[in-house]
C-alpha cells in the first residue's frame, strides 16, 4: 500500500494530517522545534476548520460502515496489528519522540514507545473478554424479567493529548476508543506531532477501514483543538492537559451535553515518615520529582518529611539530584533532558524567581545550566530543590511542571494528611513508610485518585486512573476506559 507520508520524511519534512485514509496537507504550517538546541525538526500542517470538519465527517461515515459490524475479536486483531506495526518501527518511534522532546533515548525506549505498544495490546485483550451486567428481576405484577446491559460505541470520539508523554498518552485513549468500536479524530499537541504522525502511518499500513482513525495537527484555542471540541459531529471528548484547558473545553461542549473524560494537572505530594526505608524513600522521591525533567502529571512537587529525618533527607536528596546528568539524548550518561520548549522554560524560570521572592532557601539548582555549545540554545534547567516556603506560597500550591520540589518538615500523621489534602488538585500521592497499617490508613484519607505506598509511577493498565478536584473528571484504565468509551443500553425482557 502506498504510504504518502513517507514521501516527505527526512530533511525538510512535513507532518501532514491523516483524514479519511489519506495524508493531506493544509496551506498554513508551523515549526516543530527540537528543545535540545532549538533546531527545526519539521514543518507541521495546521488544520483549518474545514479539515477538522472533513475528519469528523469521515469518522461518522466510517462509523456507519464495516466498522459498526466489526466484532470485538476483529477489532482486537486490528489493535494487535497496530501494536505489531509500532514494534516493527520501534526505532523510528524512538527517534520521533526524542526529536520532539529531547528526552534521554533510554526513556523513549523503555517508557514511551514500550507503553504505546502495551496500550494497544492491553485493550485488545480486554475487549475480547469484556462482559456486561445481568439481573433477574421479579416485578410487582408477578412477572419475571431479565435485565441485561448492552455495550455500544459512543460514535466519534475527539481525542486531545498533551506533549509530555506524547505517544503514551495519545495511544492510552486511541486504543480503548477503537477497541469499543468508536471512530476517532485525534489531535496531538502542537509541540509533539512526530510520533502521532508515525502512528497514523502504522494504522494506515495495518489496513484499518478508512475514516476509522483520523489525525489532525494544530494548536488549541481558536484552532484545531477548539474546532474539534466545537464540532457537533463529535459524541465525546477525552482530553489530557492543563486543568484550565479542561475547564475551557467543558464550557465549549456544554451546549451539546457531550460526554467528557479529563486527565488534568496535579500538585502531587510525597510523604516520607521517619520509619520509612530511608534509601528507598530518597530514590523514590528523586524519581518522582525529576523523571522526564518533572514533566509528568504524577511528579511530586511537594515533599513532606517527618521532622526527625528532615535534615538528613534534604541533604541526601540534594546529593542525589546533583548527580543527575543533564544533557542531550545522544549523551549516554545523560539522565535528564530539556524542558519541552523555551516558552515552557520561561514559565518554569518565572517560578524559580518567584520562589526566591517568596522566601525559599534554594538547596540546589534554581538556574539554567551552561554548556558552552549548541545546547545553550535549548530549553534546559537545573534540577531544583527548595525548602522554607509556607504552605500557601504560590510555588507550593501551583503546578510548575518542571524538575523541582519543595521539601517541608511535618510532625504527625493528621497534620500531614491535612496539608496534603489542602490543595486545589488531587491526582496522585506517594507515601513512604514501613508501618503497614499507617500506610493503608493514610491512603484511605488522602484525597487523590492514585496513592502509591513505597512506590511511584508503577502502573497496571487495568486499574482506574484519574484525579479528583482540579485534576480531572472520570477514570480511564481497564474496564473504566471501556465504560467511558461505550454507551450502555439496558434491555429488559419478560421471560415469565
Ligand atoms: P495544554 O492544556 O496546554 O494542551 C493540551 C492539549 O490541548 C494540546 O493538544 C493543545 O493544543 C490542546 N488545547 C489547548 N487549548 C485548547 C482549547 N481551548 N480547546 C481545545 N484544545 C486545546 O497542556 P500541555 O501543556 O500540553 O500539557 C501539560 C499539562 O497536562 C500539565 O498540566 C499536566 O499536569 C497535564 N497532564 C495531565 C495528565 C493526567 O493524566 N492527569 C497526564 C499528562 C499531562
Amino acid at each position: 500500500m502506498k504510504l504518502e507520508a513517507k514521501e516527505v520524511t527526512g530533511a525538510g519534512r512535513l507532518f501532514r494530517h491523516y483524514v479519511d485514509g489519506s495524508f493531506v496537507d493544509t496551506a498554513t504550517t508551523f515549526a516543530d522545534v527540537n528543545p535540545v538546541d532549538g533546531t527545526v525538526v519539521a514543518r507541521v500542517c495546521e488544520a483549518d476548520e474545514q479539515t477538522v470538519d472533513r475528519a469528523v465527517r469521515a469518522a461518522r461515515a466510517a462509523q456507519r460502515g464495516e466498522w459498526e459490524r466489526s466484532t470485538p475479536a476483529q477489532r482486537a486483531a486490528w489493535l494487535h496489528r497496530i501494536a505489531d506495526g509500532i514494534e516493527a518501527r520501534f526505532d523510528d518511534f524512538v527517534e520521533a519522540e526524542v526529536a520532539d522532546t529531547g528526552r534521554p533515548l533510554v526513556q523513549a525506549r523503555t517508557l514511551d514507545v514500550t507503553r504505546g505498544i502495551a496500550n494497544f495490546r492491553t485493550f485488545a485483550n480486554l475487549i475480547v473478554s469484556a462482559g456486561s451486567e445481568c439481573f433477574e428481576t421479579h416485578a410487582a405484577d408477578g412477572g419475571e424479567y431479565m435485565n441485561y446491559v448492552m455495550r455500544k460505541p459512543l460514535g466519534v470520539v475527539g481525542i486531545i493529548s498533551p506533549w509530555n508523554l506524547p505517544l503514551l498518552l495519545l495511544t492510552w485513549k486511541v486504543a480503548p476508543a477503537l477497541a469499543m468500536g468508536n471512530c476517532v479524530v485525534a489531535k496531538p499537541s502542537e509541540e509533539t506531532p512526530g510520533s502521532a504522525t508515525l502512528l497514523a502511518e502504522v494504522i494506515h499500513e495495518a489496513g484499518l477501514p478508512r475514516g476509522v482513525f483520523n489525525l489532525i495537527h494544530g494548536h488549541g484555542p481558536n484552532a484545531a483543538g477548539e474546532f474539534l471540541t466545537r464540532h457537533p459531529g463529535i459524541s465525546a471528548i477525552t482530553f489530557t492537559g492543563e486543568s484550565r484547558t479542561g475547564s475551557t473545553i467543558m464550557k465549549t461542549v456544554a451546549d451539546g451535553v457531550k460526554d467528557v473524560s479529563f486527565e488534568l494537572g496535579g500538585k502531587n505530594a510525597a510523604v516520607v515518615f521517619a520509619d520509612a526505608d530511608f534509601d528507598a524513600a530518597v530514590e523514590g522521591v528523586l524519581k518522582s520529582s525529576f523523571t522526564n525533567a518533572g514533566q509528568v502529571c504524577l511528579c511530586s512537587e511537594r515533599v513532606y518529611v517527618e521532622r526527625p529525618i528532615f535534615e538528613r533527607f534534604v541533604a541526601a536528596l540534594k546529593a542525589r539530584s546533583e548527580a543527575i546528568r543533564v544533557g542531550a539524548p545522544g549523551d549516554p550518561d545523560a539522565t535528564m533532558g530539556p524542558l519541552i520548549s523555551r516558552r515552557h522554560r520561561e514559565k518554569v524560570l518565572s517560578y524559580f524567581r518567584l520562589a526566591v521572592e517568596e522566601g525559599a532557601t534554594v538547596v540546589t539548582g534554581g538556574d539554567v545550566p551552561l554548556f558552552g555549545d549548541a545546547r545553550d540554545d535549548g530549553a534546559f534547567v537545573q534540577p531544583t530543590i527548595w525548602t522554607g516556603l509556607s504552605d500557601t506560597a504560590r510555588c507550593v500550591t501551583e503546578e510548575i511542571f518542571g524538575p523541582v520540589c519543595h521539601i517541608a518538615p511535618f510532625d504527625g500523621e493528621d497534620e500531614v494528611i491535612g496539608r496534603v489534602n489542602d490543595s486545589a488538585y488531587g491526582l496522585a500521592a506517594s507515601v513512604w513508610t514501613t508501618h503497614l497499617a499507617r500506610g493503608h490508613r493514610v491512603a484511605k484519607r488522602i484525597q487523590t485518585g492514585i496513592v502509591w505506598l513505597n512506590a511511584w509511577f508503577v502502573r497496571d493498565l487495568r486499574t482506574p486512573f484519574g484525579g479528583t478536584k482540579l485534576s480531572g473528571l472520570g477514570r480511564e484504565g481497564g474496564r473504566h476506559s471501556l465504560d467511558f468509551y461505550s454507551e450502555l443500553t439496558n434491555v429488559c425482557v419478560r421471560i415469565a
